[in-house]
């Protein structure tokens, strides 16, 4: 295990380092996102042995949105096991934006993989619950077991997006469309958004990869959350299209398993260690944002904990 000085000493370069980055902007496809300041930074680390350590705007509460999509996963790998869920949703990147319709129509309305919108909105459906708001809630709950605390969502996010989501309920359509739909779509859709609209900490976001880096049971409150046999191929999903089209870019320089959201939050899993989360409003074309991928970098380069470069 990485000493503890060195761990924050790590935090606070990130931190300082990238403090005055400039470049990307808010997202402004969903109005209450292009509203939050965008000079806020936030950088920090759970370990599996619970310690927490961070720099910045830790205690600033952002919109989780497409970070989500790794515990719906979760929880639905939870209910019908990996392998059902890869053939029901996929393991592949589409080297398409993350709501991209095209990419649906080149694989016949499918979705390749649960972390872009369209497979994530699949994902959603395929909650077993005996209607929306109990599969609302059984998301909800499991965010709040992956963080270690009662999260809460924005109804300001929230109704920012369901009034404004037409693309995302285009897509499920043609899904229903192709069979890949397990639930009415609209009510989908509607789940998927308030799941998007879950409010977090940087902090939080870091005890929630924190309890996949430790194999699925939360460090900060000794609970188990998901199966260790899946938390496998939770990272697997990650690692191919966490970070969207940068997914292989991300590879290559972080070498660890990630997830961003338009909301700014970046998240990677160093499995049997900790996570590393950074949080900072401006995203770059691709959607994620543009402090939070440094940060996160500079944490893993610094701790030299890249999956890929290990001796
Ligand atoms: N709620 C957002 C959407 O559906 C999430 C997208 C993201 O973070 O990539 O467009």
């Amino acid at each position: 295990m990485i000493e503890k000085n060195l761990v924050q000493q790590a935090v606070s370069k990130a931190y300082a380092d990238n403090k005055a980055l400039t470049g990307g902007e808010n997202a402004s496809y969903i109005p209450y996102l292009a509203s939050v300041p965008s000079d806020l930074f936030g950088v920090a680390v759970v370990t599996t042995g619970g310690e927490i350590f961070s720099a910045g705007d830790v205690k600033f509460e952002f919109a989780i949105e497409s970070i989500s999509k790794v515990f719906t996963m979760a929880l639905a790998m939870e209910q019908i096991g990996t392998d059902a869920f890869r053939k029901k949703i996929g393991a592949d990147p589409t080297g398409e934006a993350f709501n991209s319709v095209i990419a649906l129509e080149l694989h016949g309305d499918r979705p390749l993989s649960p972390l872009v919108n369209a497979g994530a909105i699949a994902s959603t459906s395929l909650v077993a619950a005996k209607d929306k708001e109990d599969r609302y809630q059984q998301i909800l709950g499991i965010q709040s077991a992956f963080a270690g605390r009662a999260l809460t969502m924005s109804t300001e996010v929230n109704d920012s997006e369901q009034t404004t989501n037409f693309h995302n309920r285009a897509m499920a359509w043609l899904m229903q469309g192709a069979g890949a739909m397990y639930s009415e779509p609209m009510d989908a859709v509607e789940v998927y958004t308030r799941q998007c609209s879950t409010l977090i900490t940087a902090t939080d976001l870091a005890a929630m990869g924190a309890t996949l880096a430790s194999g699925g049971v939360n460090p900060l409150t000794g609970k188990r959350v998901v199966k260790a046999a899946n938390v496998g191929p939770i990272l697997a999903e990650m690692t191919m299209e966490g970070l969207y089209t940068a997914s292989g870019d991300w590879a290559y320089t972080v070498g660890l398993p990630g997830k961003s959201g338009v909301g700014g939050g970046i998240l990677a899993v160093v499995p049997g260690q900790m996570a590393i989360a950074a949080f900072s409003p401006p995203l770059d074309p691709v959607g994620n944002s543009v402090k939070a991928q440094a940060a996160v970098a500079s944490v893993a380069n610094t701790l030299g904990l890249s999956l890929f470069s290990r001796p």
